[in-house]
């Protein structure tokens, strides 16, 4: 059975006493690196034990000891967040310090796997606090481990259906149904692939999605490179390129860009980025010390095919975002993204809140900080959504567990049994001074 996790707090009340307490948002104890065992105690019943695995480079897996065998609707959550990359993950601690209990679909293979898209990406060279940089995997290992670390239950699991027509909302994955109070969106976006034969070997030691991310790496400074796509995404990496690189060889499939005029000016007047129109990209080619030297490519126009040097090629066709779950439900933009209201992460339904890459925004720290909008004070559920498991004496004692510091006895047993903070108690009577404990 689970269990309250042990507070700092050793004496019981005296009757004749007033007490004052203090519940301050502290972290429950940090789990070893290894093999942990958690226990949680939250307000949904369906909660027990979590056995997390921990790896240093790969996203740890979390298991319910007690998961059910079909999908089964057990309390109303506060927080549901669906999706583990920054967004996801910011969310979920930001919500966990507020002692919201939030839980997290992290995600398996639908839309990207556990840790979002940093996971495919070897060092993130712009995410503060790191000045040495830190490999993707690293990254997101960090941030599930600060999740962990306040309580966040995580389930790694594709979420396959929500219902945000009825409140409460109804979050399906594919081990169980949850209903929640707050749903927070954060499923990213995929970069499309070409497929190309050699993707595979070459990703991130060659090819890469995100000039920005990758440009400047020494891998592809000073060199010979190529961009595919003729939108608006190809030409502003293409661009991009230029900061850094030698040469920018913007592959496009069509006779003519697709981009906007202004991006395309920008790419004529270039002097070093050379247009390559009717130009198919068929895969890479490496050279005896199998690092990746050129481009296989063949004209549309007139079948020819032939062998471009580059060191690098970077995809710029665009991103897919993983919004399917909530289409036909909340408004979308043109290109699928979930529309979020300006400067906000609110959507078009009260209590569902998006965050994460969106069309224009496609970093990490932008996703995280996203993350934390979604979660932040102001967008928690009000104080009646949180008092659902209120008892009559509750109310007559006028205890609400969301505040930060209470008075009398009964507040202090229910805190002691109930709340995962650490308590700080002042004791006082009549004949002593104050006591803090
Ligand atoms: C190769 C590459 C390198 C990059 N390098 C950098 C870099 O160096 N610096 C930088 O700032 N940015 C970089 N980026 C961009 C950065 O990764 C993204 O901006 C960021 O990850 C977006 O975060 P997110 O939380 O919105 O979503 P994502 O990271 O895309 O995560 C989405 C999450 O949602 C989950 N999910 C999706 N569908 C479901 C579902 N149905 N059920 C449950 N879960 C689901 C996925 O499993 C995933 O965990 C890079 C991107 C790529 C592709």
């Amino acid at each position: 059975m689970a269990s309250a996790p042990k507070i700092g707090l050793g004496i019981v009340p005296v009757p004749t006493h007033r007490v004052c307490i203090s519940t301050l948002s502290s972290p429950p104890p940090t789990p070893p690196s290894l093999h942990s065992l958690i226990v949680f105690k939250g307000l949904s019943t369906s909660r027990r034990f979590l056995t997390i695995h921990h790896s240093s480079r790969r996203p740890i897996r979390a298991v319910s000891s007690q998961e059910p065998s079909s999908p089964s609707v057990k309390g109303v959550e506060n927080v549901v967040i669906v999706g583990s990359g920054p967004a996801g993950y910011t969310a979920a601690i930001y919500s966990a310090r507020a002692n919201l209990k939030p839980i997290v679909f992290e995600g398996y293979q639908v839309g990207g796997v556990p840790g979002g898209q940093l996971m495919t990406n070897t060092e993130v060279e712009n995410f503060p606090g790191f000045p040495d940089g830190i490999t993707g995997p690293d990254l997101m290992d960090r941030m599930r481990r600060q999740a962990e670390r306040w309580g966040v239950e995580l389930f790694q699991e594709d979420v396959e259906h929500i219902d945000v027509r009825n409140k409460p909302f109804t979050v399906q994955s594919s081990e169980r149904k949850v209903q929640c109070h707050i749903l927070i969106f954060a499923t990213g976006a995929t970069a499309r692939r070409l497929r190309i034969p050699r993707e595979d070997e070459f990703w991130s030691r060659g090819i890469s999605a995100c000039a920005i991310c990758d440009g400047a790496s020494p891998l592809f400074k000073g060199q010979v490179l190529a961009v595919v796509g003729g939108g608006d995404t190809a030409t502003e990496e293409a661009i991009y390129l230029t900061k850094y690189d030698r040469h920018v060889h913007l592959l496009v499939r069509r006779d003519q860009l697709r981009a906007s005029k202004p991006m395309q000016d920008r790419v004529y007047n270039n002097p070093i980025i050379t247009v390559h129109f009717n130009t198919e990209t068929v895969d890479v080619v490496s050279n005896t010390k199998d690092q990746m030297s050129g481009i296989f490519f063949r004209k549309v126009d007139t079948s020819e095919e032939s062998v471009l040097e580059a060191k690098g090629l970077f995809y710029g066709i665009g991103h897919s975002p993983n919004s399917e779950l909530l289409e036909g439900q909340v408004e979308l933009d043109s290109s699928g993204y979930v529309l979020v209201q300006d400067g906000s992460s609110r959507t078009s339904v009260e209590g569902v809140f998006a965050a994460g890459d969106d069309h224009e925004w496609r970093q990490a720290i932008t996703a995280a900080g996203s993350g934390c909008i979604a979660s932040v004070e102001r967008y928690l559920p009000k104080a009646e959504e949180v008092k659902k498991d209120l008892m009559d004496r509750d109310v007559k004692e006028g205890f609400d567990i969301t505040l930060t510091k209470h008075r009398g006895q009964y507040a202090l047993r229910k805190l002691y049994h109930e709340s995962p903070r650490l308590l700080c108690v002042l004791y006082t009577a009549p004949t002593c001074g104050y006591v803090g404990l």
